[in-house]
């Protein structure tokens, strides 16, 4: 995807101040620096010397030692293929792969991403060695096309593009026509006999250079772009609108005036001598990797700094020559939908970003044919080309300079959730890819959009019918969202930060620098850009609700509000507004609009729809259907109702791995008794509580087992601290007093009693159940009457009771036998018996270190990774945010360890429990019930040491289900 912004937009326009620009005394250019960007900034340094430590870690790649560059184009193969995306970063690569395949790739040369660490570990200074071959490869390019570089009569001229690993889309740097200087201008401008496009290209090159290689950037975020200001000066005093409209002469002192203002800001000369811009421009780009908002992609993303950016230097074709010239980019199939269309927008007459950065409003890629029919007819064959060659949905970029074709990139298109199932499934009916490979293929996490919320038809309606459609733009992120209006990205953050979750960020259009705000956001909209533009393109990334190119909107930064052209006249949107956006239809609407939930909700959860009415959900459960047959994890769900349970069912649970019975205390008519029982000074009075608790938690045990029809349930004894049931404000401890025949003043003093200094290190799990035992003998029975009560109702059941928290052997022996003595007990009361398991959560380190002892005793082992993560870092769960932020940007954790599983230390105890556990008992049946059981790389884990099952809270079922079968076939 160009990328868009890089303050490289070119109408009037405030842009952000970019992060990179120096600051004092922790002001930047008069904004304060606020301490994400100052902890970025360590981070920075912190990667910088690690980098300089690493040396040759590209090595080993597919390429020849000390081969620094990489050839493509022409006639002959290419040095690379598709396959050393490490070595020449994606674009790279795939410029090699395409040209392999004959399409038309003006040439060039990759330097590897081994120089990027090079550059590094030379403090920043390019190798001795590049020089020849650089030169070598020049020299090369200049016979394929033709022209010399530096020659002031026939100029090749470059473009310096960046590109790593993993595409980054606009967070490093490009620059176009590089080698152009007044002489060299001039030639061309002879030799073409077209000045326009010459000084057009020679302007766009100045402005480029300017702000990527010398530092010429706007000075905060209201301000203008100092080019655009120029630009935007040029027009008016031209008397036209948009910049293709510029007369040669006008071009011409732009860059003379570009140029002047460079010498005024930055104090630099522009160089003249083609080699010293192009040494500049590839130093450029190395350091674009170590950008602050680079930098923080990666972190988004987990790609480690030490990959590096290739650089690619590329002959230019030109887009900017007149009307039988055009330059777009396109996708083999709609990113948003997955719909098996063509998909893409062209300027004609104009270059490189254009058509993202909203200069002028793009074409629909199918008038292209009514314009440059031949060129259009090659598009579509390499398309269909592409697609068969790299089976994947391609995103491609493309120029057409008088008439003829070239391609300039092609990558695996990002998608939304709901194009990324489409795609895939539909390519297995296709006959494209294999059912593992459409597997493999879907992101885990993204499944997550196809049980997002929509707008409620009912609310949406009467929104329109009482006139609140405010604009429509183009539909960029599907689903529905309803926010209060936001114009900055870092006060976004911010709000977010504060905990307010709905947000709406609207702005003329996003850039880079804005996507942390973004990521804050629910949903973004932009009254510039198509679908290819930058907001577009994170939304789909994200998973965010998104409208773009809304051009009924106007901005007004500084009075913080938007006026909005509508049907109805001008409608003045302001800053903590409510707006609604629809990011399937592409509509904004004033005000607040109810949700609704999904196709797939309401087909399996709400079962208000039917199947075959919602193909949404039948590609979703094609998809499953696969993952189910791949997988070799079973997978359950932490659920403690029936109607969650239901749930759980519908969404492929084979069983409940966690019910939390506490939750149940919740529950009306149970906290009273539940109270009662825990200000006892008795075991008589206690028992006399848990006597009414007892039908109670019956009746909820029944309710579960009906629900899962015979699959196995697991339910935790008690395990929160006491006190965690007791009121604390003083009608609740009124009311407590007048229950429970004591006074005011006794209640306030058992709670005061209660108290612990750390509670979750205290009196809790089965702490409890050992000290009053009479708490879990009455859970005991009352899940064994519960379970022959609904034996007895023809359906089976198999209750699976869990000891939390222990550290013991004995602990769990003890608990156990008094589990096992209920049962007996029931059973003879009865005169009924069903199958049951008692087994142990294994979530103190002490548990995974003696875990065979345990296995003595346990049935079962559930890992409770979230007190085990807890346990094992020291630090709790609850207040992992206040160093999250620190830790992450100094790369101290990568992930956060209770999203993602921390292999190296918990994971390293759970392996250690499994062995020992599996020592003493070869057949004990190991899960997982932490909250990584619904995350996609912990499940990996999960498989990868020989777990039995994960279980997750049943909205994540879906995404365990995929990422099982995905760990199933690697
Ligand atoms: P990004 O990685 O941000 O997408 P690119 O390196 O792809 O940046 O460059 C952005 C755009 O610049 C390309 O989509 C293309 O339109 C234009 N461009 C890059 N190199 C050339 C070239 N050699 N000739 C013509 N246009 C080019
Ligand atoms: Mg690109
Ligand atoms: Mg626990």
């Amino acid at each position: 995807m160009p990328s868009l912004a890089k303050n490289k937009s070119k109408s009037l326009k405030p842009k952000k101040v970019a992060l990179k620009n120096g600051h004092k005394n922790g002001t930047k250019n008069g904004i304060r620096v606020s301490a994400k960007t100052a902890v970025l900034k360590k981070a920075a340094k912190v990667i910088d010397k690690v980098i300089g430590k690493a040396t040759g870690k590209a090595a080993g790649q597919l390429g020849k030692p000390g081969k620094r560059t990489y050839f493509f184009g022409g006639s002959g193969k290419a040095d690379g293929t598709k396959e050393m995306k490490n070595l020449l970063g994606g674009k790279g690569a795939n410029l090699a792969e395409m040209a392999n395949i004959g399409l038309p790739v003006p040439p060039g040369f990759t330097i590897t991403t081994e120089v990027c660490t090079e550059f590094y570990a030379n403090g920043k200074k390019l190798p001795k060695a590049l020089d020849a071959e650089v030169r070598a490869a020049i020299t090369k390019m200049e016979k394929v096309v033709g022209a010399k570089f530096g020659d002031p009569s026939n100029p090749l001229l470059v473009s310096v593009r960046s590109g790593a690993r993993a595409s980054m889309p606009g967070m490093m740097d490009t620059i176009l026509n590089l080698g152009l200087n007044d002489k060299t201008a001039e030639g061309l401008a002879k030799k073409s006999g077209n000045a326009r496009f010459v000084y057009d290209s020679y302007r766009r090159f100045v402005a480029m250079y300017g702000d990527v290689v010398l530092g010429m950037k706007p000075e905060n975020k209201e301000d203008h772009d100092p080019f655009d200001v120029i630009l935007e000066h040029k027009k008016q005093a031209c008397g036209v609108t948009v910049d293709s409209e510029l007369p040669a002469d006008a071009l011409k002192e732009l860059v003379a005036e570009f140029k002047a203002e460079i010498k005024a800001k930055v104090g630099r000369d522009f160089p003249t001598d083609p080699y010293a811009q192009l040494e500049g421009a590839i130093k450029a780009v190395f350091q674009s990797w170590q950008n602050d908002r680079a930098n923080l992609y990666r972190r988004l993303n987990n790609i480690p700094a030490e990959w590096g950016t290739a650089v690619n230097v590329q002959a230019m074709v030109f887009g900017n020559k007149g009307a039988d010239c055009a330059t777009g980019v396109c996708f083999t199939r709609d990113p948003a939908s997955g719909e098996n269309m063509f998909y893409g927008e062209y300027l004609v007459n104009a270059q490189g970003e254009d058509v993202v950065a909203g200069i002028r409003t793009p074409e629909k890629i199918e008038t292209l044919g009514n314009v440059l029919p031949k060129a259009y007819k090659e598009l579509l064959d390499i398309r269909k080309k592409l697609e068969k060659h790299y089976k994947e949905m391609q995103d491609i970029e493309f120029t057409i300079e008088n008439g003829k074709l070239y391609m300039l990139q092609c990558r695996n298109g990002k998608r939304t959730g709901f194009a990324g199932v489409r795609i895939a499934v539909e390519m297995v009916d296709e006959k494209l890819i294999s059912k593992e490979e459409a597997l493999r293929r879907v992101e885990p996490e993204a499944l997550n959009q196809l049980l997002r919320p929509v707008f409620l038809p009912a609310a949406k309606t009467a929104a329109v019918a009482e006139g609140r459609l405010l604009a429509k733009g183009l539909p960029a992120g599907p689903g529905a969202a309803t926010g209060k209006v936001v114009f900055f990205a870092d006060e976004a953050e911010a709000l977010a930060e504060k905990g307010e979750k709905n947000l709406i960020l609207c702005r003329h259009e996003t850039s880079p620098e804005d996507i942390r705000g973004m990521n804050a956001s629910l949903g973004f909209m932009t009254a510039f850009g198509g679908m290819t533009s930058h907001a577009a393109l994170v939304a789909r990334q994200m998973g965010k609700v998104c409208i773009v190119g809304c051009d009924a909107l106007s901005f007004d930064y500084h009075a913080r509000q938007m006026k909005v052209q509508t049907a109805n006249g001008e409608v003045i949107v302001k800053e903590g507004d409510w707006i609604s956006i629809d990011g399937f239809a592409g509509e904004v609407i004033n005000g607040r609009v109810d949700t609704t939930p999904s196709e797939v909700i309401r087909v399996l959860i709400e079962k208000n729809l039917d199947a075959k009415d919602a193909p949404v959900y039948q590609r979703y459960a094609k998809l499953m259907s696969w993952a189910d047959a791949a997988r070799k994890l079973r997978v359950r769900a932490n659920a403690d109702q029936p109607d969650q349970a239901e749930a759980s069912v519908a969404f492929g649970a084979e069983g409940i791995g966690l019910c939390r019975t506490e939750h149940m205390f919740f529950g009306e008519g149970k906290i009273g008794p539940m109270r009662e029982m825990i200000v006892a000074e008795t075991e008589e009075i206690r028992r006399a509580a848990l006597d009414k608790l007892l039908p109670l938690q019956r009746e909820d045990f029944a309710g579960l087992f009906r629900a899962m029809k015979g699959r196995p349930v697991t339910v935790r004894t008690l395990d929160p601290p006491l006190h965690e049931f007791l009121p604390h404000d003083e009608s609740g401890i009124a009311e407590l007093a007048r229950d429970t025949g004591k006074s005011v003043e006794q209640v306030k003093a058992r709670i005061a009693d209660l108290k612990e200094s750390n509670p979750m290190l205290g009196h809790r799990g089965c702490r409890l159940g050992i000290t009053y035992p009479e708490i879990t003998e009455m859970q005991a029975r009352a899940i064994f009457e519960a379970a022959i009560d609904v034996a007895g109702e023809g359906q089976p059941v198999f209750p699976e009771i869990m000891i939390p928290l222990v550290g013991t052997k004995k602990e769990l022996d003890l608990q156990a036998a008094l589990v096992r003595s209920t049962a007996d007990a029931v059973f003879a009361e009865r005169g009924k018996k069903v199958g049951y398991m008692v087994g142990t959560m294994i979530e103190v380190p002490r548990a995974a270190m003696t875990a065979d002892k345990i296995a003595e005793t346990a049935e079962f082992f559930s890992f409770g990774t979230n007190d085990l993560t807890q346990m094992t870092y020291g630090l709790s769960r609850d207040d992992v945010p206040r160093v999250l932020a620190a830790y992450q940007s100094r790369d101290i954790y990568q992930v956060d360890p209770f999203v993602s599983i921390d292999r190296d230390g918990v994971g390293a105890l759970v392996k250690m429990a499994v062995e020992k556990g599996r020592a003493t008992k070869p057949k004990l049946k190991l899960g997982i019930c932490g909250e990584h059981g619904g995350d996609a790389a912990s499940v990996e884990f999960c498989h990868e040491v020989g777990l039995d099952y994960v279980s997750c809270s049943p909205y994540r079922l879906p995404i365990a289900r995929l990422a099982a079968a995905q760990a199933a076939l690697k």
